[in-house]
Parts: structure tokens; sequence; C-alpha cells
């Protein structure tokens, strides 16, 4: 394996289009930093809708073929890619946080996340496999065959430019469709790098293509009529807008929002668990995930025995150059949203919360210029108050104070997000009964970042998803298909004589 960043464009990163890489063609291009040091790495392409007319075409051509290559045959392929992912994982891993900025061990554990579905879409052939009747009358056979949608798109965030990628293409083009990623502006280069070792796999030229860009193309792959479906993961106005265009132009769409996960620590909760679930979950990936936890539901008497330990643990958060071995974090993306968070700290502040550790202006020798600030927590954090209302998206934990676990339960449901929610207890009865009522759409047992396995299907309730069907898992199957039925009989059981009522089984 060659040194991570060999791969990595120097000066460009464009599109891959029909089985080649491709500059811009438009000139419209953007900046693409390097967080840990606050410098201009390398510009992105950003398409026109020419180019995205191109990739559209590219994939219309290449569709029929890839739809009937039989599902072992498109099986074979994703296990070839498998192995050069795993082969490649830490050239993956590096072009991460060299864009995104999260620590490397935090970038292995994400390539190896998306990893997991491109194992899971191996086994397309027993996934694809139909239902079939024999005799559903005399002589008639029923079954039922799913197949594949045509041109299907994903637009992707920031915060997982590998993973989130990898929720969606490999179940799309294990079920026999072509794809088109938009992958975020900040972090391009590892939808590239994927693109060439699909090409490596074996995947046929124009069913895996990339657009980098911005509002440009997505509204171009939102109105686009050869598009048949859209999955798109970002925040809550963006998939709002995505679903209700999309729907508008006849697409199917799955659109994934922003979160806001809360953590609720019972009395009973092992106090050394339950901090340790807080801080990794809090400022892990610098806050930037949407499973991360941003709120401490703090039940009895536990607020005043767990604060004091999370406070210590905040002020100690190993914040480094993110490519150390022992980094447990690095920088914000850029240098807006780091503006935007310590923003939310002045508010926190003004609306009267208690500011127990502050990580507004962290400065890390040696990148001064970098887009750091450090570990934040709030205690006594009010429901009205914004910054327990809205996603901050990055390292700032606010504690809430509840009396019991119906308080905490309601608190829970009330909020307009419904990604993920953990609890922290040993009553067995206790953990039952969270699980069952509350309103989200990942639940952890003394689990803080319950994201479910490839195989169980990713997805949030409420303003946290809008459309039917979670990401990938049997879900992913059903999004990226559609269900055919056919009924068969042959010309020696048919009877004489049309039929004018409704047939039923003889
Ligand atoms: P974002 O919504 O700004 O961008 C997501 C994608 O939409 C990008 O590809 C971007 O280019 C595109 N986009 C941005 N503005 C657009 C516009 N006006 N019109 C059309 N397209 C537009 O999100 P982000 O900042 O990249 O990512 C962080 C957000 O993603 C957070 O809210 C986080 O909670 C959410 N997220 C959710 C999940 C989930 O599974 N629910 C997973 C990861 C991230």
């Amino acid at each position: 394996m060659g040194a991570p960043e060999a791969f990595i464009a120097t000066t460009e990163v464009g599109h891959f289009i029909d089985g080649r890489a491709l500059p811009s063609q438009s000139g419209r291009r953007q900046a693409v930093f390097n967080p840990s040091t606050g410098a201009v790495a390398r510009q992105v392409a950003l398409a026109s809708v020419d180019e995205v007319n191109a990739a559209v075409a590219s994939a219309k051509a290449a569709f029929p073929t890839w739809a009937d290559t039989p599902p072992i045959r498109r099986a074979r392929i994703m296990n070839a890619f498998l192995q050069l992912l795993m082969q490649h994982r830490d050239t993956l891993a590096a072009m991460i946080t060299a864009e995104h900025g999260k620590v490397f061990t935090d970038a292995q554990g994400e390539v190896t996340r998306g990893i997991d579905i491109v194992e899971f879409a191996c086994g397309i052939p027993q996934l694809l496999k139909g239902d079939y009747t024999d005799q559903v009358s005399t002589g008639i056979d029923n079954w039922t065959l799913r197949q594949p949608l045509g041109v299907v798109a994903g637009i992707t965030p920031f915060n997982f430019p590998c993973m989130v990628p990898m929720w969606m293409y490999p179940v799309a083009l294990a079920c026999g469709n072509a794809f088109i990623l938009k992958p975020s502006e900040r972090d391009p280069s590892p939808s590239i790098f994927m693109a060439e070792l699909l090409k490596q796999a074996g995947l046929p030229d124009g069913v895996f293509n990339v657009v980098q860009g911005d509002k440009v193309a997505v509204d171009a792959l939102l109105t686009h009529p050869d598009v048949k479906a859209l999955s798109f993961v970002g925040s809550t106005p963006i998939a709002q807008y995505i679903y209700e265009t999309g729907a508008q132009h006849g697409k199917r769409v799955q659109a994934l929002g922003g979160a806001k996960n809360h953590m609720v620590v019972m009395p009973d909760a092992d106090i050394e668990q339950a901090v340790d679930g807080l801080i990794g979950a809090g400022y892990g990936s610098a806050g930037e995930r949407c499973m991360a936890i941003s709120v401490a539901v703090l039940v009895g008497d536990i607020g005043d025995k767990i604060v004091p330990k999370l406070a210590e643990r905040a002020q100690a958060l190993k914040i480094k150059n993110p490519m150390e071995l022992d980094a447990e974090m690095g920088p914000i993306v850029t240098s807006q949203a780091k503006e935007r968070i310590e923003g939310y700290i002045d508010i926190g502040v003004k609306e009267g919360a208690k500011l127990v550790v502050d990580g507004r202006g962290h400065k890390v020798k040696g990148l001064e210029q970098g887009f750091f600030t450090g570990g934040t927590l709030f205690d006594h954090v009010r429901p009205d108050m914004r910054i327990y209302k809205e996603e901050i998206f990055g390292p700032v934990l606010s504690c809430v104070r509840v009396k019991d676990l119906a308080e905490a339960v309601q608190l829970v449901n009330e909020h307009e997000f419904g990604n993920g929610v953990a609890c922290y207890t040993s009553d067995g009865n206790v953990a039952r009964e969270f699980a069952r009522r509350v309103q989200i759409g990942m639940v952890g047992i003394n689990v803080p970042i319950p994201v479910p396995m490839a195989w169980h299907g990713f997805g949030g309730w409420k303003k946290s998803l809008f459309g039917d069907m979670h990401a990938y898992g049997e879900e992913g199957v059903r999004f990226y298909t559609k269900q055919k039925s056919v009924m068969q009989r042959w010309p020696e059981t048919i009877a004489k004589g049309a039929e004018f009522v409704m047939p039923t089984a003889k």
C-alpha cells in the first residue's frame, strides 16, 4: 500500500463519469480545506447541469446490461470491491482525516462500518430471492420478484464521506441499479478513490458515477426525468426540501435529516460506564456525528454525582493533530462550522445555562490556524433554550435534570428530532419500558451510539427521516427495487371462453 497522501489530488478533485476521472468542464470550483492547518488543500469541481446530464446519460446507457447481469455475478464484483476496500482501508481513512478532521482511528472505524454494508451486499442473490406459490388456482402459479429501478442517486453529508455513501451504493448496485453519487463538497476525495476501486473490481463503466457539486448539481438530479430514486443524508431543512421536490418530480425518496440525541442516565446506572458513554458519544468526532449524544438527561440525584466527573473528563480531552494515534478529538470541519458552534455557546450563556467547561477559543500548539474548538459542557439546560432545541453539531454536551423516568421519556418524545437515544440503567424493566415507549428510531440500552449493523437498517423518526424506508439492510433492498408479481398458466390448462367475473381460485 502506498503512502495515503499519494492518492489525494493535489490541485483539483473532479468528477467520475463513464468510468473516467474528469476535471471540471464548467470551470466552477470551490476550496477544500485541511481543517487541522486551516489551509486550502485543493479545489473541488462544482458540476453544471450539463455535467450532471452527462453522468445520468452514462448511467442510463449502462443500466440495462447491468440489470440483466445475474445477481451472483454482481455479487462477485462486490466481493472483489470488498477485498480492495480491506486492502486500502487506511488510505481511505487518511483521506477522511485530511479533509474532515476526525481522528484517524475513528476514520478507520468509519471505513469498516462502510465495508460491513458491502459485505451485506455480497449476499444479494439470497436477498433478491422471490416468493413462489404453486397452484394458486388450477394450472396457475404466482410469484413475486424484485427488479431494479434504473438510475438512482445519492446525496451525502460531510460527516461520513465514506460510510454514508456506502449506506447507499453497495446495495443499490447489487440490486442492479446504476448509481450517481453527489458527495459533500467539503470532503470530496474519498468518493473518487471509491469509484476507482469499483472500476478495479470489475464494475462496468457508467454503472457508478460521481458528480461533485453544490445546489446546482443536487437540483439537476432532483428534477431529472431519468433519475428514478434519491437517497439523501444531511441536515433537516435540506432533507425536507429533497423529499418534497423529489416527490413532486415522481421519484422515490428517502431523506435522512438532523438529530439531537439524548442519553438518559438513571440513578441506578453504573456511573463510570455512563461517564465513558457520554464522553465518547458527546465528543467523539468532535460531536459531528448524526448519532452523537448532545443531551444528557440526568434522572433524580445522579446529576450531582456525574457532572463533576464529566467536567474533569471534558477538560482532559486529547485534542490534537488527528493523525496522532492517541488523539481523541480533531478540528471542526470548517471555520464557519466552528463559528456556528462557538456562537451557540454564547447563546447558551445568554440563555442562562450553567457553562461548566468552555471550549471556545481552544488552540492546539503547532496548529494555531486549525479549526479547533474544545469540549464544552453545560449544566441546568432547560427545554425552552435554543441550545436544547436546535442541532449544534459540535462538541457541546447539554445536561438537563429531570425527576424520574416518565419525565425523561416525555422530554425525549417531545423533541422534534428522533434519530437515536440511549438509556443507562441496571434495571431490566426500566430498560424494557424505555425501549418500548420512546419515540425514536434507534435505541441503545447501555449502548451510547446504537448505529444498527449492516443487516438491520438505519433510520430515525420524526424530523430525522422523511420517507418510508430506512437506509441499508433489507429496507435498502426494498428501497432500490420494485416488486413485480407474475401469474402464469400454459395453454393445456386454459378453460375455453372469456371470463367476466373477478377470477378466484378454482
Ligand atoms: P447539509 O444538509 O448541509 O449537506 C448535505 C448535502 O446536501 C451535501 O451534499 C450538500 O452539498 C447538499 N446541500 C447543501 N445545501 C443544499 C441546498 N440548499 N440545496 C440542495 N443541496 C444542498 O449537511 P452537512 O452539513 O453536510 O452534514 C451535517 C448534517 O447531516 C447534520 O444535520 C447531521 O445531523 C446530518 N446527518 C444525518 C444523518 C442521519 O443518518 N440522519 C447522518 C449523517 C449526517
